[in-house]
């Protein structure tokens, strides 16, 4: 029979590296942190080695993309960390902070409308890493979704970034022709004739860029690529769905700038023991919208991160 030796301390301690203790056990499973779920083989390898070393010899995957090996005790902890990061690993993704991003696999997906791998390291680096000692009152988890089709449900998460083709259709080149392949082609039925030419419904486009190219008069040969930005959605206990920012943006900068906004937002405005849903309802979401579409946040970045605000966060996991 299994003996607990170890303390609500320590063990307090270890989970905010990423150790979760296996119940009625002294062990531990580690989760490892793949960026966005892209890993290599030789990093492969280290995780099973490790797993037969400093484990119980399985490894799982969670639904967020990370890796756990099980049965870690608890005073192998530090060998088991050195271990991994001879391969460039770490353990985290606890607490009440910017989580593991999660990413679709747009980058090599036929229907991708930008490289999520990509930009979901640079969200990564920015704010799982850059934001790692900012506490916040919750947990905050970020989705990238290569195109509408939400795979990896971006508005299912706290933000939720997706990618975007906006359709640039010439109305002066549409012929009005008897069958339209544009309208064939778009799988929202946004495109459709009305009064003899083509005309695209902005409230049913999704921007997934289907259509583009497939008109043989030149009526729409390109479209704009951007992001769109969905925050507030949750999926546990409680549900909600994230609501789109109005706004579709351009600039990759601009739009990673949003993301920041809404983690300064949620740390300066949000209740400890609350999730970003729960602030922007109590807020209002054209309140929340104006502040991310506006500077003042990021002005007064310093000032937020300096104050003293939720010791205790809400996670539980
Ligand atoms: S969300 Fe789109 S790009 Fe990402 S995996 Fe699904 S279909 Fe592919
Ligand atoms: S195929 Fe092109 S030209 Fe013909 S109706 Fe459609 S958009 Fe217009
Ligand atoms: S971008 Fe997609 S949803 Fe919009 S009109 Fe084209 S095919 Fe339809």
């Amino acid at each position: 029979m299994a003996t607990l030796t170890i303390s609500a301390a320590d063990e307090k301690r270890v989970k905010a590296l990423g150790f979760l203790s296996n119940k009625g056990t002294d062990n531990f499973s580690g989760r490892i942190i793949t960026v966005n779920g892209k890993i290599t083989a030789a990093q492969q390898k280290c995780i099973a080695e490790a797993a037969e070393k400093f484990g119980n010899g399985i490894v799982t995957f969670t639904t967020r993309l990370t890796v756990e090996v099980q049965g870690i005790p608890y005073d192998k902890i530090e060998d088991f960390r050195e271990f991994i990061a001879k391969e460039g690993l770490e353990t985290g993704g606890t607490g009440s902070l910017v989580r593991p991003v999660v990413s679709c696999k747009g980058t090599t997906c036929q229907y991708g409308l930008l490289d999520s791998f990509a930009l979901s390291e640079e969200i990564h680096e920015r704010f799982y890493k850059g934001y790692h000692s900012v506490k916040l009152p919750h947990k905050f988890k970020i989705a990238v979704g290569g195109c509408p089709n939400n795979c990896v449900k971006p508005d299912l998460n706290d933000l939720g970034i997706i990618g975007q083709m906006i359709p640039n259709f010439d109305e002066d080149e549409c012929n009005g022709c008897k069958k339209c392949s544009v309208a064939a082609a778009c799988p929202m039925k946004a495109a459709k004739m009305v009064d003899g030419l083509l005309e695209i419904d902005k409230d049913i486009c999704n921007n997934c860029g289907r259509c583009i190219g497939k008109c043989h008069f030149d009526a729409l040969e390109e479209g704009t690529p951007g992001f769109k930005i969905y925050i507030g959605g949750r999926w546990g206990k409680k549900t909600a769905h994230g609501r789109a920012l109005s706004k579709v943006f351009k600039d990759k900068e601009e739009a990673l700038n949003v993301i920041e906004k809404a983690i300064l937002l949620f740390r300066e405005q949000g209740k400890t023991g609350e999730r970003f849903a729960a602030t922007i309802e109590r807020l209002g979401f054209e309140n929340v919208e104006a502040q991310l579409l506006a500077d003042d946040l990021l002005e007064r970045k310093q000032q937020i991160l300096n104050a003293e605000l939720h010791v205790t966060g809400g996670a539980t996991c």
